[in-house]
């Protein structure tokens, strides 16, 4: 038996690496800011010390979608500004406010915000959000002037103040595409709109991650990034070395079974898979509910210095791959205890992120993003 040194089932971090690549981000976006996008538990990353490490590396912000993803992170003790961007009626706005989360507007807020601080006896800070196009949340430029009207006059009563100003984009990871350009120059009528009103709003932020790694005039004072921070390319056809990124997570279990099967042998439910020759199957104990996508039959698992596919169907717990004739070389159980490799930065030959997306037929934001809480995380 080949024992390794192999964490059980693990998300292993890398905390240099999003170090490295807050770093490198700094660089790209100078002068603009960077704002540590941290929301989903930081894509999966874990939000607190992925927070911890962006700050410590330059970032100067942190953004969460939700109030109550911004809330942990104050009680954790970090400081920094912090923005959550996506409410509902029934956000807990005064938390967020007597925690001094800066918080997103897209109009219909204002009122409860407003009273929110009211009550608390704070004046409350918020970004407005405007929609340039993407046709999710925000302010529409024909709905702006009404919103500013409003925006001031609670401005003026100490009720709001108005911190930042921005939107987001929909086609940034195709370059190529001229909405963005149409969604910029919207943006700016919408500032512009602002400040004819008498609303100044010091921060103005557009970009995401492919929009800092590609368009220098989209950064204006703060750079949202998410993907780029976590080591990840948001751009088809680039890799994260080539962009000077390093990818922070790696997947990574033991074999927790070995066993020589003869030829025709079927495999996981629903029998699909059967073996073609003689073999050695081996268990890989992450499926599903570890956030690995059912559909991703035929991902790369990398055991030993050889990459092999998932063959039949991923279950709730548990994959099989199959080791063909390097299988028998070996010997079937003397892999048991090895370490099973999913994805990783690639410095052992592993797979990507990128190459578990294609396998399952989605994008790498949802493959970290959508690793379970089951599956422990371990920083290093
Ligand atoms: N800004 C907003 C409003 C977002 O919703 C997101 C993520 O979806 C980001 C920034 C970060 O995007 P990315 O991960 O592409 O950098």
């Amino acid at each position: 038996m080949t024992r390794v040194n192999a964490p059980e089932r693990a998300a292993l971090i890398d905390l240099d690496a999003i170090r490295h690549n807050v770093r490198r981000l700094a660089e790209i976006a100078a002068p603009a800011a960077v704002m540590a996008v941290v929301k989903a538990d930081a894509y999966g990353h874990g939000a607190l010390p992925v927070a911890r490490a962006a700050l410590d590396a330059g970032a100067t912000w942190l953004g969460v979608a939700h109030i109550s993803e911004a809330l942990p992170l104050r009680a954790a003790g970090l400081t920094a500004p912090l923005l959550a961007w996506l409410h509902t009626v029934d956000s807990d706005f005064a938390a967020a406010i007597a925690a001094d989360v800066d918080l997103g507007c897209s109009g219909w807020e204002l009122p409860q915000i407003v009273a929110a601080a009211g009550l608390l006896g704070r004046s409350a800070r918020i970004h407005l959000k405007i929609d340039t196009g993407l046709g999710r949340n925000g302010c529409t430029i024909a709905e702006l002037p009404a919103l500013l009207a409003d925006v001031a006059r609670h401005q003026a009563a100490g009720q709001i103040e108005v911190v930042g100003i921005f939107s987001h984009l929909a086609v940034a990871d195709e370059p190529e595409r001229p909405e963005t350009d149409a969604q910029l120059a919207l943006f700016h009528e919408a500032v512009d709109l602002a400040h004819a009103a008498g609303v100044h709003p010091s921060i103005r932020h557009l970009a995401n991650s492919p929009a800092t790694l590609t368009r220098p005039d989209i950064h204006l004072d703060l750079v949202r990034t998410g993907l780029a921070l976590y080591g990840l390319s948001p751009l088809a056809g680039r890799t994260p070395a080539s962009l000077g990124l390093r990818p922070a997570m790696t997947l990574v279990t033991q074999i927790a079974h070995c066993k020589e099967v003869p030829a025709d042998q079927g495999v996981s439910y629903g029998l699909n898979y059967r073996t073609p020759a003689a073999t050695t199957l081996a268990l890989v104990p992450l499926g599903y509910a570890d956030g690995i996508p059912r559909i991703a039959t035929g991902g790369p698992v990398r055991v030993n210095g050889v990459t092999y596919p998932v063959v039949g169907r991923i279950a709730m717990d548990q994959m099989v791959i199959d080791l063909g004739e390097a299988g028998l070389v070996t010997g079937g159980h003397s892999l048991l205890g090895a370490e099973a490799v999913l994805f990783g930065p690639g410095d052992d030959g592993e797979a990507s992120v990128d190459d578990w997306a294609a396998a399952a037929g989605t994008i790498n934001y949802e493959v970290v993003t959508r690793i379970s809480p089951r599956v422990p995380r371990v920083y290093r």
